[in-house]
């Protein structure tokens, strides 16, 4: 937090990945976490804050999951594109039903219910006030929405990513297999690089430390993480240069 109590970030782009849709083992979509979501997303752009969101698809499919489905691996990755469509379509609603303005665009077309994306005009939403839902991941196979993210937060020219996931945050070793794991909550990107550290993918990664563009991870479950996260109140790992 800034030193006058404001937000340090003016424009935001936020990921998260579709397991922060549902509950384990229940159905695809869990309307109560999306409201839950949208309540802290308007809580941020009634403070002025201009977000970005970049919606996952793993509550529904993953492209990776191809071969267990028995689906070819291209039509498997549309899939998990039309999955995010899904996600973004609600997180809209629960938005829309908090008095938020949003716009939902996507790189697959999909014109019935979604813009197309295109950069100036996602930008100008933005400075009006709208929450940007992009949806579609790029728009082509073999990639995941953590390179989206990382992608459309350089493009749209935002402050930081933040990347609400199902851990706490960067830790020194997996923490779901080692019990002594420690959480690390400031790193710079070459530190994750000389020490291993697994943050998000590579493609992901490198755009955003080539970019100078500050990362915080934290967990989507965290009680007001975006919140917190976007206010640059201390949670999960803050990675940068
Ligand atoms: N996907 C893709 N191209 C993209 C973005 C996503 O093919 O540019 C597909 C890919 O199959 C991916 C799926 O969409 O597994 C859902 O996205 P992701 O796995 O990143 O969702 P998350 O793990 O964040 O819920």
């Amino acid at each position: 937090m800034s030193s006058d109590g404001a937000a340090p970030y003016r424009r935001l782009l936020l990921k998260v990945s579709g397991e922060g849709f549902a509950r384990k083992g229940e159905a695809a979509l869990d309307l109560d976490r999306v409201k839950e979501l949208a309540s802290q997303l308007h809580h941020l752009t009634s403070e002025g804050v201009q977000i970005a969101c970049v919606i996952g698809g793993g509550n529904i499919l993953r492209g990776a999951q191809s071969s267990e489905l028995g689906i070819n691996r291209t039509t498997a990755d549309y899939m998990g594109m039309l999955a995010t469509v899904v996600n973004g379509l609600a997180l809209s609603d629960a938005l829309e039903g908090e008095g938020v303005q949003t716009r939902v665009m996507s790189a697959i077309d999909v014109d019935k219910v979604c813009e197309p994306f295109i950069r100036r005009r996602a930008i100008r939403h933005l400075e009006k006030g709208r929450v940007v839902i992009l949806v579609g991941g790029l728009g082509i196979p073999y990639f995941t929405t953590d390179s989206t993210a990382a992608q459309r937060a350089v493009e749209l020219e935002c402050d930081a990513l933040l990347k609400a996931t199902m851990v706490d945050g960067v830790y020194d070793k997996d923490p779901n297999k080692e019990e002594d794991a420690v959480l690390l909550p400031d790193l710079t990107f070459d530190e994750v690089i000389a020490r291993r550290l697994r943050v998000m993918d590579q493609t992901a990664f490198t755009l955003c430390r080539e970019n100078n563009l500050p990362l915080i991870v934290f967990h989507l479950a965290a009680e007001n993480g975006v919140v917190k996260a976007a206010r640059g109140e201390s949670i999960g790992t803050f990675v940068h240069n």
